[in-house]
């Protein structure tokens, strides 16, 4: 058999197994988390598709919902969305944070172009 040396075999099956490694805490932490985010961002999509959200109206209902999640991590998550085109922002002058309203992107186009239609809930 001309097969390679044990040694080499040895490290082949190490570099394979090392694939299915258990996750770390650190890993896990960041997996929970990318799913949290991911959670949010559907929960903020599917209010500000009903009615226009401010930041700390969401701050509230996400905790309502047991989520203790902090301004300085909505705030820029509610700018991601944003920027990616998912929620329009409404800024009302002079009236400070609270001004700053989010709404659905889509939910706003069909509100504009079923204007005449009003009244069916
Ligand atoms: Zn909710």
């Amino acid at each position: 058999m001309s097969g390679m040396p044990v040694s080499e075999s040895l490290l082949r099956a190490r570099r394979l197994t090392s694939r299915v490694e258990p996750m770390t805490t650190v890993d896990r932490k960041q997996l929970t988390r990318e799913i949290l985010l991911g959670f949010w961002k559907v929960h903020i999509l599917h209010h500000a598709a009903e009615h226009p959200v401010v930041g700390q109206w969401v701050l509230s209902e996400l905790r309502r919902h047991g989520y203790d999640i902090s301004p300085g991590t909505l705030y820029p998550l509610l700018k991601r969305m944003e920027r990616n085109g998912w929620l329009r922002c409404e800024v009302e002058a002079g009236a400070g944070p609270r001004g700053r309203r989010y709404v659905r992107v889509d939910a706003a186009r069909r509100a504009r172009s079923g204007a005449g239609h009003r009244g069916r809930g």
